[in-house]
Order: C-alpha cells, then structure tokens, then sequence
C-alpha cells in the first residue's frame, strides 16, 4: 500500500477533526505543503516560515515573531544540506512539525524549541548555543526532545526506552508535546520505510503514542495517529472502513437534515449555538460498525453543537431531549463529571421519526478548544495567573493541567521500578486505563486513582511504601477489607501498624491495580521471602480489631483505666448528654442519649456507664450539609468551614440526586461553643438549604 494511499489526509472530506476557526483541514494540508518546500534562499524564508506565523497568529494575535524567524534561520542553516529518507530537505521536518504545534494553538516557546528540536542531536549546534541565543527555557525544551529522540531511536528495548523517554519528558509536558508531533509528521510520512520497521514505530504508536496523546487530551492528533496506525496495522480493516466510507459518500447523508433542525429547535428555543456536521474519522467508523453492526447514514458523522456558556450546555440538551426522541443511554455528562484528560462535553444521541440515531456532542467553544488541543494550548506551566477556564474546578487533578496526577505518579514510581519489563507492563496497564476516580483522605486533600482500585491502591498511593504496614481500611466510615474496591467520592481512612514488621500479603497483588502499589508490593515479596508467607496470616487477621481507635477525645468514662472511644454512629460532643458501655474488649463506647444505638442496648439489659466531658474540650462532629448541587460547592463549603477555624477530619460527597447533593463532613472543632456558629456559616453558603447533626 502507498504512503499516498494510507494517508487520511489523502481523504480530507472524512478528516475535519482539524477544522478550526474556518480553516479547514484542506488550508492545512496546503501550508503543509508550502512549508514542505523548503526555501532554497534567503528570499524564500518569509514563505516557509510565513505559514507557521500565520497560523500561530491566529491563536496568539500579540505573539512576538521574530524570535520565530531566528529558530527556522538557525534550524534551516543548521539541517542545509541534510535529506530525509523520502528526499525531502531535512528542515521540512522540524517546519512540519511546528506547524502541526501553531495550529494546534501552542505558545511561541513551544514552536521555538519544536523548530530547534533536531538541531542538537543532528547538527553542528550545541545546546549552550540554543540557551544563549533562545533562553534557558528554549534549552530545556530542546534538551528533553534530544534525550527523547536519543532514546527512541536507540537500540535499547522498547521498555527501558520509553522509561526513559519519561523521564526525559517528565518536567515538562511541553516536550510531550512536540514529541507528539514529532511522531505523527513521521507517521505520515511512514510510507518511504521498510514494511517491517512501519509496523514496530506503529506498534509503539498504539500502545504509548496514542495512549498520551489521549491522557494529553490531544484529541486532534490522537484521532489522526489513529488512523495511521489503523492503516498499518489492520489493512484489511482499514480498506473495508474505506469502502464503507466511499459507498456512504455517493448516498443522502441524513446529518445535514438533522442538523438543520436542531438549528430551528434552538433558535426557537432563543439559544445562540453553532450546530456543525462533524465526520467520524476512520477508527471511529470501524468502531461504530462494530458496535452498530450495520452501519445507517446517520453513523458516518457526529452532530457537534457549540455554545458561549456553560449553562447553555445543558439549555440545549434540555430542547434537544424535549424536541428529539433522546436514546437515554448514550446520555454522558463529562462536564460535571470530567475524564481525567481535561475533556468537558456533554454527550447524547436522539432517535429520529425515521430511524435514523444521531450522537450528539454539546460543548462551550472553551471546552472544544480544549478538546482538540489537550494540554498544547494550555501554554507554559510555569506561568502563573488565571488558570484555563476548563482547569478551574476544583478537582485536584486540574490544578496544574499541564502536569496532570497521572504523569506525577508514573514519574514517582518510575524510580522504584524493579526492572523495565515490570514497569513496561504496568505503564500499558495504567495507559488502558480509561477512567479515574477521586477519593477522599480521611484526613483531608484527595487521591486520583484508576476506575477499579481499591484501598491497597489508596494505601500505596497516600501512603508509599509506609502502606506495607496498612492493617485495615475504613471506607465512608465502615470499616471494610483492604480489598475493598473504591468509588467515585469514597472517603478512605487508613489503618497501619506501628510495628515496622507487618508486610503485604501475596493475595494483595489480586487487589492492587496501581503500578505504584504492584511495584512496591512485588519488591517487598522478593526482598522478604522467608517473612511473605508467615505476613499473608498475621497481615490479616488484625483487620477485625482495628475499628477501636482509643480515641476517645474528652470523654471520661466512670470505669478505672478503660478506653473510651465515641460511637461513629452518633459522634457526640461536648456538651451532648451521653451514656457509655463496655463492648468486648473492655473498652466504653459513648452515644448520645438519644442515640437509637442506647435504646436498643438497654431494651437487651445492658446496663449503661457513666461518662462526662473533660473540661478542656475540643471536639469532633458529624455533620449534613443539604444543598443544590452546583460547581465549587465543595469548594466554598470547605472555605466556609475553614473561617471558622474548623478542621475537616472526612468530607463525603453523594451523588446528586435531583440537583440535590448530600454533603457529610466530620470535623474538628477546637471548642464545642463554636458549633453553632459553624453551622450558621456553613448554612449561608449559597445553595445549601439545611445543615444538620449527623
Ligand atoms: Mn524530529
């Protein structure tokens, strides 16, 4: 098969991931073109670096571009008279793959270094001379790409290699970034290698390229490696999709009609939105076929409806599921609800009168930005100010969106890795992973985890190597097995032996789906042969025993030298009417008095202990926070209880029901006097309607 052949760009009516701001995949394709033409003297510069300009312009109208046309002078000295293996000038590249960053909107320091990014590792220039006419950041950029490139082409094993790529690229996402682009350029022009070595660049395409162009959130070069790698890989898959795709260009396409209706629907509905037809690209068509079995006209392309707010998200779901026949269960939130790559949508797909069932994608012109684009248009981390609007939430893992929780974590278990065959499978197994979780500490801050994990998971990830003593597991409050799995706004509290001897059991492996947990676990096993079977029994056993915590804040039981602890079905405080008694073990445990707990103990005859406070008292509650669900509730909620000098001890959030949220938070207060007040503060949080003792 040609190169020509393979190429979707050769099939620009099926390839309009690209299309942005009215420049359309063609437009692309021929500054593409343009720039692969090279100058031939200095008179051309300004042409081939012109469409690179040009296109950076259009996302940055105030970038400084001189510092652009310095890179391609240097880059272009630096590669004449160096070939690529299709023929080509070598700075076709290096433009190429710049070009493929400006479209994507990235900023100047990004396209400076990605024009430079060959320069060191293939020519005469070295990496002071970058520094000192770019900048240090410049350097650092085109640094990291070396050592990247360095790896990737090595001869070292695919494993220790992208290991190292890692670590190469792990301080900046940047480097990700033109290492991506890198990559597609190359694939596109794949054509001219041996079919042997096509397939193993396209393998590793797939299993890691493809993989972080998606956690990037890169979704207009994710779709487009996708199909190359498709191409290679599964050729007969691929030519069947094509055929499909040619038989459904020469039939009515029902989209544009569909379209066409929603556009009346929500202009009725006075809702200001921009209703396109978007194609599928070929993946996605084998997909949908394998998902559909017969593909319907309706199936070769998406209805993408983009809005100015927020708000008008949902206000067009609302006509589109009141005006269309909606299929419920294709009905995806990931604007409240978000995937772990930054991606914000709201998805749907409606039934109409004659068959036919379009998807249907709902998103702000932000969010699209940020979904075709990832973490390349999210610019320089080091940059501080407002925060991109689609990494304003609260949720932790957008903090910082161009070092998203995942890269943080491979990046800290890559140093304990025991080998690179161990941290090559793990790092696939964490790549497949397509959801996260969040979980709360019991301590407070939370914990991103892959869909699936469970407290060892959390032990490991909160914990590190400590978690080899984790004895048990409180999970919203209960305790439960260490092999719990967790959900989504779990609370999970702990436990861990004091004596350094405990270790994890071989059963743990059965239960720990995070590298960082495999890893640790697996080296403890081997470094401990002797102590792995005799830690399986004793690690568990304690797990009946640890919900007695001895934590019995200031209540004093009438009993010499007993442990008091406060019931967790009630949690008193000062100064709450409470009766004690004495559970197995001889500890007292403390309700309120009118804790149904106490009814039920005395209806059997157990006989209650006396307990009173402490004077000195700071105290722990439980309270409910009732309250419409909005964005940074949470947030303002913790606020709230932070100015009143309240510690949060656990924090649940249940999922709303009815645009209602249930809040639970057990807290710390430093004086049983300021709980009213509390509770005052926290109700006057907009949006909460009722805050009561748990
Ligand atoms: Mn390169």
């Amino acid at each position: 098969m040609s190169a020509e052949a393979t190429n979707p760009e050769a099939h620009p009516e099926v390839r309009p991931e690209l299309r942005r701001r009215g420049r359309t995949r063609l437009d692309l394709r021929r500054l593409g073109r343009a720039a692969l033409l090279g100058p031939t003297s200095r008179d051309r510069l300004p042409d081939a670096i012109g469409h690179v300009a040009e296109a950076h312009r259009a996302h940055h109208p105030d970038a400084d571009l001189s510092v652009l046309r310095r890179a391609y002078l240097l880059a272009e000295t630096s590669h004449r008279g160096q070939m690529r293996k299709s023929g080509e000038p070598y700075i076709t590249h290096p433009l190429a793959v710049t070009l493929i960053l400006a479209e994507l909107g990235a900023e100047t320091t990004t396209l400076t270094a990605s024009l430079l990014h060959d320069t060191v590792e293939d020519t005469d220039v070295t990496l002071d001379q970058v520094g000192e006419e770019f900048g240090d950041e410049v350097r650092f950029i085109v640094d990291g790409v070396t050592k990247v490139e360095k790896i990737d082409y090595g001869a070292a094993a695919e494993p220790e290699t992208f290991r190292k790529m890692l670590v190469a690229t792990g301080n900046d996402v940047r480097v990700m970034s033109i290492k991506l682009a890198d990559r597609l350029h190359n694939m596109r022009t794949l054509g001219v290698m041996r079919p042997e070595k096509q397939a193993r660049i396209a393998k590793v395409t797939r299993d890691v390229l493809i993989p972080l162009a998606e956690r990037l959130g890169v979704q207009a070069l994710k779709t487009e490696l996708e199909d190359l790698v498709f191409a290679i890989l599964h050729p007969e898959e691929y030519e069947r999709t094509r055929a499909l795709i040619s038989a459904h260009a020469g039939e009515r396409d029902p989209l544009p009609a569909i379209a066409d209706s929603v556009r009346t629907v929500l202009r009725d509905a006075g809702i200001t939105a921009e209703v396109q037809v978007r194609p599928r690209h070929f993946v996605s068509v084998h997909r949908i076929a394998l998902k559909r079995g017969e593909l319907r006209g309706s199936d070769f392309g998406r209805i993408l409806v983009q809005v100015g707010e927020n708000a008008d998200c949902y206000a067009v779901l609302g006509e589109m599921h009141t005006c269309f026949t909606p299929v419920v269960s294709e009905f995806k939130d990931f604007i409240a609800a978000p995937k772990f790559n930054l991606y914000q949508s709201l998805h749907t797909a409606v039934a109409t009168p004659e068959g036919y069932v379009a998807e249907v994608i709902v998103r702000t012109r932000q969010m699209h930005r940020v979904a075709e684009a990832g973490v390349v248009a999210l610019g320089n981390p080091y940059t501080t100010g407002t925060p991109p609007e689609a990494a304003a939430d609260c949720d932790e893992e957008r903090v910082d969106p161009t070092r998203p929780g995942w890269l943080s974590r491979l990046l800290d278990w890559q140093e304990s890795a025991p080998d690179p065959d161990t941290f090559w499978s793990v790092l696939r197994a964490e790549l497949a992973q397509d959801r996260e979780i969040t979980v709360f500490r019991a301590d407070g801050g939370t914990l991103g985890l892959p869909a699936g994990a469970s407290c060892i998971d959390a032990a490991y990830a909160q914990h590190g190597e400590a978690a080899h003593g984790c004895i048990g597991a409180r999970v919203n409050g209960r305790l439960t097995s260490l092999s719990s799995p967790l959900s989504d706004g779990d609370t999970v509290q702990l436990l861990l032996a004091h004596d350094a001897s405990s270790g994890p059991a071989a059963e743990w492996l059965d239960h720990a789906r995070t590298p960082a947990a495999r890893i640790a676990i697996s080296s403890w096993l081997q470094a401990h042969p002797d102590l792995a079977m005799a830690t399986t029994s004793a690690a568990r056993a304690p797990l009946s025993v640890v919900g007695a915590r001895g934590d019995g804040g200031n209540a004093v039981a009438d009993l010499p030298d007993a442990t008091v602890r406060l019931a967790g079905c009630c949690t008193p405080v000062p100064p709450d009417a409470v009766a004690g008694f004495v559970v197995r073990g001889g500890a007292v445990t403390v309700h309120r008095v009118q804790c149904a707990a106490v009814a039920r103990m005395r209806a059997v005859g157990r006989t209650s202990v006396a307990v009173h406070w402490r004077a000195t008292a700071d105290c722990r509650v439980t309270l409910l926070a009732e309250s419409f669900g909005r964005p940074h509730l949470l947030a303002d909620l913790t606020e709230a209880i932070a100015r009143e000098g309240v510690e949060v001890v656990s924090a649940t959030v249940e999922p709303p029901v009815e645009q209602r949220v249930r809040h639970t938070y057990t807290l710390q207060l430093p004086d049983a006097t300021g709980l009213t007040a509390l509770m005052r503060a926290m109700r006057d949080v907009p949006g909460v309607y009722d805050v009561s003792r748990a």
